[in-house]
């Protein structure tokens, strides 16, 4: 049981991590672009995922 409950602690605190990532990248004004090479992320990609971080050609980095 304890165990299911860090589990889910760890993902709330992934979450936020991320949620944290893009408003700051939102304050910089490079929420669009990929972390990897700058490009803008398509606004449909932004749409399915609010805090992704990069564009198709490089998986999220942690
Ligand atoms: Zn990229």
């Amino acid at each position: 049981m304890a165990e299911s409950v860090n589990e889910s602690v760890a993902s709330i605190e992934s979450t936020l991590n991320s949620v944290e990532r893009a408003l700051e990248r939102l304050r910089v004004g490079a929420y669009r672009q990929c972390q990897v090479c700058g490009r803008a992320i398509e606004e449909a990609e932004l749409v399915a995922n609010p805090v992704l971080a990069n564009c198709p050609q490089h998986p999220e980095l942690s």
